[in-house]
């Protein structure tokens, strides 16, 4: 017998096949291109009309732009498998933390231009290459170019679950657009406090935007939802990466987590920070410095006393914390 929160591949169907065969696909297309024409694509609304290749905070035009993509092995067991997540990481980014990890890609715009054709091509050669997802990395800012490559990408055999992997600075609008189309949702929660939010990330809206949108990803997927092997198909999975010195707020979101959602809700407790971007001796001191054993060791205390009982298995070893 298949235990609670299991379903057999067998019946894996992605959602958003029926959106396909009922024709709303269809209309979702022209809603999410005419929402790039005064862009309010994420909680920024910066109005700018990126039909007409005009762009602002997240640096993307008209189309997605890709910095790479390919079978990642780095993800969460339940993601990767044994043939890899088909990880697609977008350029440009709506959040641009300073102490982002992919600056080139997320600050630096490195990649190259991905019109639907080209970005449904991606995918279908990710599922050919065996990958066990679509993992669209950094997704928030080209919502409709994902809705609008999908179609295509279906008619080319796609049938792999999407993922949209995401800091949770996304606008309701898009999740509405999305409903449906995403089988796993997996929103990073960076900060609970709004001051922090500010001082890293230009955002003093991010905790209340993620509280906002995360509550609407587990309404929409509820818990998650792996099959025989322990791979995912359908659910909600949250990460939070500790930050030193409390930064991030680990024992709120903790809590909130638990408490406002579910404490069977799946949550990677992540310990890689490390200094990158924008942070140096000279500027952002304070974060200067990899986390500490004790510092994560406290944060997955916090995940416990919260009651959290589904926790990604790996733990500092794998980091190799000092
Ligand atoms: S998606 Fe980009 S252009 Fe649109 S509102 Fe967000 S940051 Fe601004």
């Amino acid at each position: 017998m298949l235990a609670k929160n299991c379903i057999t591949a067998a019946r894996f169907e992605p959602a958003y096949l029926r959106l396909y065969e009922s024709g709303e696909l269809k209309r979702r297309v022209e809603r999410a291109l005419e929402a790039l024409r005064s862009c309010e694509v994420c909680p920024r609304d910066c109005g700018v009309d990126r039909l007409a290749d005009k762009f602002a905070v997240c640096k993307t035009g008209r189309y997605a732009v890709v910095g790479s993509y390919f079978a990642h092995f780095g993800e969460e067991d339940c993601l990767r498998g044994s043939k890899g997540s088909g990880t697609i990481f977008f350029s440009g980014c709506n959040l641009r933390c300073v102490f982002c990890q992919n600056f080139d890609i997320s600050w630096q715009l490195r990649g190259t231009p991905a019109p639907p054709e080209k970005l449904a091509a991606m995918m279908l050669e990710l599922q050919a290459e065996g990958c066990h997802n679509i993992n669209f990395v950094t997704p928030e800012h080209v919502v409709p170019q994902i809705i609008e490559a999908l179609p295509l990408a279906i008619e080319g055999g796609l049938r792999l679950p999407l993922v949209y992997n995401t800091s949770a600075y996304d606008s309701m609008e898009s999740l509405e657009l999305m409903e449906g189309v995403v089988d796993i949702y997996m929103p990073d929660f960076k900060y609970w406090d709004s001051e922090m939010a500010r001082k890293y990330s230009k955002a003093p809206d991010y905790p209340e935007v993620a509280r906002r949108t995360i509550k609407e990803m587990h309404r929409q997927v509820g818990e998650l939802v792996t099959d025989e092997e322990g791979l995912a198909v359908r659910g909600l999975m949250i990460r939070h990466l500790v930050m030193p010195e409390q930064i991030a707020g680990t024992r709120e979101v903790m809590r909130w987590i638990a408490q406002e959602l579910s404490p069977h809700t799946y949550v990677n407790v992540m310990a890689q920070f490390y200094p990158a971007g924008k942070v140096s001796r000279q500027e952002y001191p304070e974060i200067n410095r990899r986390l500490t054993s004790p510092e994560y060791e406290a944060a997955l205390d916090e995940a416990g006393r919260a009651g959290l009982k589904r926790l990604d298995p790996r733990r500092p070893s794998y980091y190799g914390l000092p």
